[in-house]
């Protein structure tokens, strides 16, 4: 068997344990002499899946009892949407935080369908920082607050949580959702793309305060509906039941390696080893201010760009993939999501020294 470390923002890494034992279940699950992927959602096989992976989900983020997770389709971009349709009237304001690529699609989304407020932008920073707290002009009245708590892209990351109360938090945690603790109780909505640090893609998570479930405008239709969802138990239609079960298998391996506690240390264990090597380094940087550097996606530059190309040739061979940044702002990109153990952080660190070494 031969696997690679993949640096993939998304599809990203999975656990190589959590594949193998999806491999070993693949063609009898549980004495069923069927896949997962035959059993129908409605049995009970399917359905004690899905009860086990959203109970697993819950005991990682200690979510309290008035909150409902969801699995959804349609990735983040359609919650872009139905958070919205959902939380504001058409007339409603709503706030915005801006801090990279995807906030700002979530903005462009949010303005076809109510007021939207830009409440901080961190355009001015050239989107290298976080945009301070003290110059959000936000409005008590406004129906939510939302923002992107890692930008995938810039590699930009709160290491906070912005207090709005009353107003409703909302929180596109695609990038970093499961990789450090996370007090739940402090947001309205959290939704994320299972793809970097969940599962397969397909999946879409939702975990939401059930107070905000009954709020959607009455010309939204069923399936962009929070409440429908919810009352089916996520199974208004045919949910993505394979990549649920796999959900379920990373929640699991999740508590095996020791909760969020522990996988959140390791995380900053690994991102310290490579912002460590980039700043020791005149060779590789980061624009990123120190105080909002992500530690799920670190892009960065070489000082020689015509250089670039080699350096991916270099790593594909070495075993290092998917390195290459994302096609908006070019340069690498390493990300280091869960799944990404430190010896694939050392084996990149060592390939850079030496890359460098020969190339500077
Ligand atoms: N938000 C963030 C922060 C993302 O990283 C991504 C995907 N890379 C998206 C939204 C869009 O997600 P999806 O492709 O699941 O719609």
């Amino acid at each position: 068997m031969s696997r690679v470390y993949n640096f993939s923002a998304g599809p990203a890494a999975l656990p190589l344990a959590v594949l193998e034992r999806a491999r070993d279940e693949l063609t009898d699950y549980a004495g069923s002499g069927m896949s997962v992927m035959e059993l129908s959602h409605r049995g009970p096989a399917f359905r004690d899946i899905a009860a086990r992976s959203e109970q697993s989900l819950r005991d990682l983020l200690r979510i309290p009892d008035h909150y409902r997770v969801l699995f959804l389709q349609g990735g983040a971009t359609l919650q872009f949407a139905m958070a919205p349709l959902n939380l504001a009237a058409a007339d409603a304001r709503v706030d915005y935080v801006v801090s990279g690529s995807w906030g700002r699609k979530a903005v462009a989304e949010a303005k076809r369908l109510c007021r939207v407020r830009i409440a901080a932008d961190g355009v001015d920073s050239g989107y290298t920082q976080v945009p301070p707290r003290d110059g959000w002009d936000t409005s008590a009245d406004a129906a939510y607050l939302h923002y992107t708590p890692n930008e995938t892209i810039g590699g930009v990351e709160f290491h906070w949580v912005p207090d709005t109360a009353p107003v409703p938090l909302v929180a596109d945690m695609s990038s970093n959702i499961l990789s450090r603790p996370l007090d739940v109780g402090r947001f309205g909505l959290i939704y994320a793309g299972a793809q970097k640090n969940i599962g397969p893609a397909g999946l879409t998570l939702v975990i939401i305060r059930d107070d905000l479930l009954a709020c959607a405008r009455a010309d939204v239709p069923g399936m962009l509906r929070y409440e429908v969802h919810a009352e089916a138990g996520s199974m208004s239609n045919t949910p993505p039941t394979f990549a649920w079960y796999m959900a379920g298998l990373v929640f699991e391996w999740l508590r095996d390696q020791g909760g969020l506690e522990t996988v959140g240390a390791q995380n900053d264990h690994k991102a310290a080893t490579l912002y460590g090597a980039i700043d020791e380094s005149d060779f590789y940087a980061n624009p990123v201010e120190t105080g909002s550097r992500s530690r799920m996606n670190v892009p960065f530059t070489l000082a020689e760009p015509s250089l670039d190309d080699s350096f991916l040739r270099e790593a594909e061979a070495a075993g290092l993939a998917n390195l290459k940044g994302h096609r908006s702002v070019g340069g690498m990109r390493a990300s280091l999501y869960n799944a990404m153990p430190q010896a694939g952080v050392d084996a990149l660190v060592e390939f850079m020294r030496e890359f460098e070494r020969t190339r500077a």
